[in-house]
């Protein structure tokens, strides 16, 4: 792929960080996706991260295009943030007991996303395992459905299908599925039924069938963890239709909350979920998830209603101090959105150009700040499904990315995840990605 050693710079500190790492931590690191597995080569160990701006433990700056999965809404180590994270740290650091900045944060958030109750976590995923109990609480039925490919974090009954790492294996008859990871009991995995994501018909047959057992339906309202899926008007509506069965519309906006506008997808798509999970930006980088809707169904959890949930740090301080900071900033700056956008669509249409020069075949989804070009020869903004995506060329995907990070681009390290552009992203860091692109291409060919 006419990669060459010499043009890559050194990364003999992050290797050996890795040795060490794989001694102490199953395959050296704490999240999957950051070994570098699908895409090979050493994964670069990070020292800091400021603005658009991520350096490894060699001393290479990297134009980063993950901004943590998403949290770093605003570019790493943003000054509000900084500043609201060292006021809070004078107070300490954790309570076990309430305290005003949960109180602030949960008001916003309220507020921002049209809900009436919020309760915080420390994860997405703890945020959508809560979010299943409460809505099997409140409507006493055991079912859910989610959709192939969407990832809504590492509990059980939601790793069927899921993500990158999946299986479709459909042999159980409608809606039937596998679980997507060892250790997932298959009677855990036979409560979730799963469907194909931007197949309405396909979602009603399975609601016409199972809908009276169907307690919720969770989706990715924009879809990020299978590459960015863009949902049609027609499946919006399908999946608004199973609100008159009785079921709860779980929306999972881990990712696209306060990422595709101040109220996420729900409020750039129109959508009426029952309940929304957060996570990612409302904690600024820290750690937090979140759980919210009207107060009928959210009065359900306890200590007010009988559905068990807690945590030891959640509504911590630190994290609800960038949280609020986070937010805060940008309510603050309305044009924010629109500039993250405008960067966003050119860097898909610079993609989208070069790769057509170079003969390279690839089909670009965006959304706001959120892209991914999948390595396969179909139409812009045609791939609709997790089927549609694994149709890609992942060896092509990988020899590019290695391209890109040899030449100081830090894209996602799999086919099937979205870019995240931050406000620290300029006209400067552009016009190098799009360099970095070009030559990327070519060396494809
Ligand atoms: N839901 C979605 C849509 C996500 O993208 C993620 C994480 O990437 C999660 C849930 C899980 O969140 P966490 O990794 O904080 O547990």
């Amino acid at each position: 792929t006419g990669i060459t050693a010499q043009t890559s710079p050194p990364t003999e500190r992050s290797e050996a960080l890795f040795t060490r790492a794989r001694t102490v931590t199953p395959g050296g690191v704490n999240s999957p996706v950051r070994a570098f597995k699908s895409v090979g080569g050493t994964p670069r160990f990070i020292r800091e991260a400021h603005g658009a701006y991520l350096t490894d433990a060699d001393g290479t700056r990297f134009i980063d295009y993950i901004g943590s999965w998403g949290p770093m809404i605003l570019g790493h180590d943003h000054p509000a943030v900084r500043e609201a994270i060292s006021d809070a740290l004078q107070y300490g650091t954790s309570f076990g007991a309430p305290g005003e900045r949960e109180v602030e944060l949960a008001e916003l958030v309220t507020r921002l996303t049209h809900t009436d109750k919020v309760r915080f976590t420390s994860s997405g995923t703890e945020a959508t395992m809560s979010a299943l109990r409460l809505a099997r609480g409140f409507t006493g039925r055991k079912l859910i459905v989610k959709f192939r490919g969407n990832y809504h974090g590492h509990a059980d009954g939601l790793l069927v299908e899921a993500g990158s790492g999946l299986m479709t294996n459909l042999d159980g008859g409608l809606g039937a599925a596998a679980p997507s990871s060892a250790g997932v009991p298959e009677e855990y995995a036979a409560l979730t039924l799963v469907s194909e994501y931007n197949d309405p018909q396909g979602l009603d047959t399975l609601m016409a069938e199972r809908g009276a057992e169907v307690a919720a339906v969770i989706f990715e309202p924009v879809v990020g963890n299978a590459g960015v899926l863009i949902p049609t008007p027609e499946f919006l509506e399908a999946l608004h239709r199973v609100q008159n069965a009785g079921a709860l519309l779980i929306a999972d906006e881990v990712m696209t909350g306060f990422r595709l506008s101040l109220n996420g997808a729900t409020g750039r798509l129109g959508l009426r979920p029952d309940l929304i999970c957060w996570g990612k930006i409302i904690g600024g980088g820290l750690p937090v998830g979140a759980y919210g809707g009207r107060a009928e169904v959210m009065d359900f959890v306890s200590p007010q209603g009988p559905v068990y949930q807690a945590g030891t740090l959640s509504g911590n301080p630190l994290a609800m101090a960038a949280g609020l900071a986070t937010l805060r900033t940008l309510e603050a700056d309305p044009d924010l959105y629109t500039r993250l956008e405008t960067y966003t669509t050119r860097l898909s249409d610079g993609l989208k150009t070069l790769a057509a020069e170079a003969g390279v075949p690839v089909s670009v989804n965006q959304i706001g700040s959120m892209l991914t070009p999948f390595f396969q020869d179909a139409p812009h903004g045609s791939v609709r499904s997790y089927t549609d995506a694994a149709r890609s060329d992942t060896r092509a995907f990988a020899a590019w990315f290695q391209g890109l990070l040899s030449r100081g681009i830090y894209w996602a390290p799999s086919q099937f995840e979205s870019i995240f552009v931050s406000a620290a992203h300029t006209g400067v860091e552009l016009d190098a990605t799009l360099q970095a692109v070009r030559a990327a291409l070519a060396d494809l060919n």
